[in-house]
């Protein structure tokens, strides 16, 4: 269990979460909606917000933040960028739901499908989670089999499946398995360790001819950040090719976020099926799940595998995905990202130094973890090195940031985000907010 940190100061500014959080809490388990936001992992309370506006969040005590978590990856272009607010604003006028088809779907589809290399046709859902779950099933009932592989400290969503050794929110509270997953639904489901391209190898001669699919993070967001060995993802694409199985990369963090065609534009590796979400629903409820045209035709009604939703395309989130998906392709912001991303890397790595803070920093573009590793410790590669970090120490480090106006994410085991709203000087101010934090700490 972590103390909580925040100073008394702290909790003078923000007297109205303190009262928010306690009426909630009465009436929505924990207070949240999901636990990612509980603060659990810093202890301490949660903020509660009223407004947002490019890179900025306001919380209802009316304290404003710079904002790295850009509610969770999806606001890649800040808070309420004019051609998400025109497009969602336009769609208000003519409807917000029919459960019928719109050509906006198409319109939507025909641009992922031009943006991401490896996606001939999409089926769009609600959540990350249903995409992936969706995803899953395609995987089983494509190949008749049942055994999915994952890796510890990837999160997938909550499908039960899943929900095994699952990163961030479930390491974050210590659940590694969630009650109400069955022990069957476990089984079907291996573990192993991220970057290890020998237990793939193992796992597959071993048990090849049972495996649906070997689904991944190709960058990974979920245990902090942690990226992919070039000879693990290799292993992972000849292995499934060899045996029938296929790979699926879960992009809902990395999609359009990397780059347009994300992770596997970056790391030339083409997987078969690909989980989109977070930026592709531009701050709205949309997700989607593509690939193989020959693997997605056995989606229902092309073919028996079912999946549905009511609110599957819904119009207003179409709209906001993509009106953001054109703002990306249009005025591409991912040199700017990679350069406020070094700068805010090289920030923090000073800080660090001049206060004599052992830690590991992990980035790739915009994403970025500073894991708070013991002196002398391993890189983090997967779960077993990113387990050992100094969680109290990044509970401490998150206050002050906060303290200084500085909105990171509340868990160690979570990625920052920058968004193409912050400028140079948010970039500079963080840092200077960093060398204080860890100077006084
Ligand atoms: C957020 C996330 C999900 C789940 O998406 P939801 O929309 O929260 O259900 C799945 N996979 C990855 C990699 C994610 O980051």
């Amino acid at each position: 269990m972590i103390d909580p940190h925040p100073s008394s100061a702290h909790r003078d500014r923000r007297r109205r979460s303190t009262a928010a959080f306690a009426h909630a809490r009465t009436l929505i388990p924990g207070g949240v909606n999901s636990p990612a936001r509980a603060f659990g992992g810093v202890g301490g309370e949660p903020i509660f917000f009223r407004a947002a506006a490019g890179q900025w969040l306001t919380d209802i005590d009316g304290n404003r933040y710079l904002d790295y978590i850009g509610s969770w990856g999806p606001m890649i272009l800040g808070h309420r960028h004019p051609r998400v607010v025109a497009a969602i604003e336009a769609t208000l006028a003519t409807g917000t739901s029919y459960g019928a088809p719109t050509e906006a779907e198409t319109r939507l589809a025909e641009l992922i499908v031009a943006s991401v290399p490896s996606i001939e046709k999409v089926r769009l859902t609600s959540s990350g989670t249903e995409a992936a779950m969706s995803a899953v099933r395609l995987a089983r009932g494509f190949t008749g089999r049942d055994k999915i592989v994952k890796f510890a400290g990837n999160y997938h969503g909550h499908g039960d499946s899943l929900l095994v050794a699952a990163g961030s929110s479930a390491a974050t509270l210590g659940v590694p398995d969630s009650p109400g997953v069955t022990a069957g639904t476990a089984r079907d489901t291996l573990v192993l360790e991220y970057n290890e391209p020998a237990e793939l190898e193992d796992t597959f001669r071993r048990e090849g001819e049972r495996i649906a699919a070997v689904l991944l993070e190709p960058v990974v967001g979920n245990m902090g950040l942690v990226r992919p060995s070039h000879e693990f993802l290799a292993t992972a694409r000849r292995l499934t090719h060899e045996s029938g199985a296929l790979l699926v990369f879960d992009e809902v963090m990395t999609g359009f976020r990397l780059a347009l065609g994300g992770a596997q534009e970056v790391l030339g590796v083409t997987p078969d099926l690909t989980v989109l979400g977070k930026i592709v629903g531009g701050g709205l409820p949309l997700a989607a799940y593509g690939g193989r045209a020959d693997v997605m035709d056995h989606v229902l009604p092309a073919g028996r595998v079912f999946q549905a939703g009511t609110l599957s395309g819904n119009p207003l989130a179409v709209a906001a995905g993509t009106a953001t998906l054109e703002a990306l392709r249009d005025d591409p912001p991912y040199a700017r990202l990679e350069r406020h991303g070094a700068a805010l890397e090289a920030g923090f790595r000073a800080a660090a130094t001049a206060a004599g803070t052992p830690v590991w920093i992990a980035r790739v573009g915009s994403m970025m973890t500073m894991f708070f590793q013991p002196a002398g410790a391993a890189p983090v590669m997967g779960w077993r090195t990113a387990s050992q970090s100094d969680k109290a120490g990044y509970a401490r480090f998150f206050w002050g940031m906060i303290d200084r106006g500085v909105y990171l994410p509340c868990s160690q085991y979570e990625a920052l985000f920058i968004s193409a709203a912050h400028a140079d000087a948010d970039i500079d101010a963080t840092s200077v907010a960093a060398r204080e934090t860890l100077a006084g700490s």
